[in-house]
């Protein structure tokens, strides 16, 4: 007989994109920003490593909640550091939903808070997009009227699109707690703001956010969370007494401060976006026009998962989802590919691969 609990032993956990160690990688699957951090993120943690490791780090990390305290005219006390925002989803999870209760989130979206809910015990229902990737408001309210936790990411993944604070708003849950997944959120064309919290159902609103992807230090494994400090209160009784290391703090806090790297490096990005857009459009995809640093592509007759499967051949890797259980997308649902914004050079390097793909597959395939 197994020992683990019946919810652990139900699920196949949560699978990441590929990790490969060495070098020689185009990787323009998992969403890491290509360029180093600042330097003053880097200088931050060198020098915190010299400095009195053999001590425990701060636990609340105030240093860090002060910073993002003054950046968003808020108090302190609304901010909630974490091992990476991973870890705010799970001190979610664990403070609002019981077993047995119900959480929703969009799908197509982000697969791991099912997974995270599923761990809990907790069951997940889902508020199914339409093919425009927005939401089904009529079916979405009949959904959030039980859920405890309703999670959406802004922008949503594999998608990039963005949501408006009006969409989002309809979508707080009557008896729970709305959680808006930002991790995305410094890639869009006018980045995220804290305008939300501020709305009536703001003291049920819960933002996430990342070092991971906008500062270049998903290594470094920081993320936050912005809420309403009799949330927050709760929420830290849950979490782990130093749940953020000393290096992570030190580091998040040098990044979070240099806003003028943020700016610099979120334009290229963007710049990128819109150059790789034209050029996957121009070569017969169906581009989604993105907010993030990623485009999801499909393509009307060629095969997704081969074309996968030679870019990954040729050492260039992305992603193929699939999304069988999303009807508005068709019988058999969604399935595409989602790319990175990578530098200029790893982009021209998959562009050029991508074209040689295409161009022998047409051949063998006639
Ligand atoms: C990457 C990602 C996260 C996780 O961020 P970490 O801080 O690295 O744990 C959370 N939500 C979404 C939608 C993401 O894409």
């Amino acid at each position: 007989m197994s020992p683990f609990r019946p919810a652990v032993d139900a699920i196949e956990g949560y699978v990441p994109g590929e990790q490969p160690q060495e070098t020689g990688w185009v990787k323009l699957n998992t969403n890491e920003n290509p360029y180093p951090p600042s330097q003053q993120a880097i200088e931050a943690i060198v020098g915190k490593a010299n400095d009195r490791l053999n001590v425990y780090p701060d636990p609340l990390a105030r240093g860090f909640c002060q910073l993002v305290a003054e950046q968003m005219d808020l108090d302190p006390e609304w901010i909630l550091p974490a091992n990476g925002s991973d870890e705010n989803l799970t001190i979610l999870l664990r403070s609002f939903v019981e077993p047995g209760e119900q959480i929703a989130c969009p799908y197509p979206s982000y697969i791991l808070y099912e997974t995270l809910a599923a761990i809990q015990g907790a069951g997940t229902q889902r508020l199914l997009l339409n093919a425009d990737w927005s939401f089904d408001f009529a079916a979405a309210e009949r959904t959030i009227a039980n859920s405890k936790l309703v999670l959406v990411p802004n922008p949503n993944s594999p998608s990039g699109t963005k949501w408006s604070h009006d969409d989002l708003l309809r979508l707080v849950p009557p008896k729970g707690v709305f959680v808006l997944d930002e991790a995305y959120g410094a890639f869009a064309d006018n980045p995220h703001d804290g305008s939300v919290l501020q709305s009536e159902a703001g003291r049920r609103i819960v933002m996430t956010r990342t070092v991971s992807k906008a500062f270049s230090l998903a290594g470094l494994r920081f993320g936050y969370a912005i809420a309403h400090p009799d949330l927050i209160r709760g929420m830290r009784k849950v979490k782990d007494s130093y749940n953020c290391d000393a290096l992570a703090i030190a580091g998040a806090t040098a990044a979070l401060a240099d806003t003028e790297w943020l700016t610099e490096t979120t334009a290229k990005i963007r710049a990128t976006r819109r150059r790789l857009s034209a050029a996957l459009a121009e070569l017969g995809f169906e581009v989604t026009p993105s907010q993030a640093n990623f485009v999801w592509v499909t393509h009307p007759d060629r095969n997704h998962q081969s074309i996968y499967q030679s870019l990954k051949e040729n050492r260039v890797l992305i992603r193929y989802m699939q999304y069988p259980e999303a009807p508005a997308f068709g019988a058999h649902g969604l399935d595409g590919l989602r790319i990175t914004i990578g530098t200029d050079a790893e982009i021209d390097r998959f562009l050029d691969v991508l074209r040689i793909v295409l161009g022998r597959d047409s051949t063998s395939n006639v």
